[in-house]
């Protein structure tokens, strides 16, 4: 496995808005390989960890982070936005650059026994991911460790995240 992932990522200019570089990940998930490989870096790196579930955040943890949980044979937990989620659930806000987003998992879904790995297909200033850890810890689950196919360094989001506890892997720098 000796891909160069970094190359199978596209950058767009001014997404969503003016004078950001957006990463985008469709081409490498267009790349049958790229996306194996993606899928099983991340879970190689967890095996024999007694991961019990992967928890993905929507909508681009989703693609991962099913992989990943079909990889390590464990369940998958989607994390979603507010109202998208048919039974009872909890929820955690967090603060955006102008505004506030609640993501929500079922509130039965987790329990002490368990321990999750968190994966999101980019982690920048960490806002998403450490409101996600956040939730997840509400139902008494473990989550020590995060996978993220690309981090964005400069944001500082791995090194806040580390700061909670979580061992944070990333595949592209
Ligand atoms: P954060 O909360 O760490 O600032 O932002 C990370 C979240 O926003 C992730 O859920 C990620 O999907 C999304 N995100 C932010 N910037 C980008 C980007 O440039 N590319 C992609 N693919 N996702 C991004």
């Amino acid at each position: 496995m000796t891909l160069d992932l970094k190359s199978l990522v596209r950058t767009i200019p001014d997404y969503p808005k003016k004078g950001i570089l957006f990463r985008d990940i469709t081409t490498l998930i267009e790349h049958p390989e790229g996306f194996k490989e993606s899928v099983e870096r991340i879970a190689s790196a967890h095996r024999g960890l007694n991961i019990t579930h992967v928890a993905g955040i929507e909508a681009r943890g989703f693609i991962f982070g099913a992989g990943v949980a079909i990889a390590l044979g464990v369940g998958f937990v989607p994390i979603r936005k507010k109202g998208k989620l048919p039974g009872e659930t909890i929820g955690q806000n967090y603060a955006l650059e102008y505004g506030v987003d609640t993501i929500e998992i079922h509130a039965d879904v987790l329990n002490a026994d368990d321990n999750v790995l968190l994966v999101d297909d980019l982690i920048a200033t960490g806002g998403t991911a450490i409101a996600a850890v956040s939730l997840l810890r509400r139902t008494g689950a473990t989550i020590s460790r995060a996978a993220f196919v690309i981090d964005l360094p400069d944001l500082g989001g791995a090194s806040k995240l580390r700061d909670e506890g979580v061992e944070v892997d990333e595949l592209i720098s």
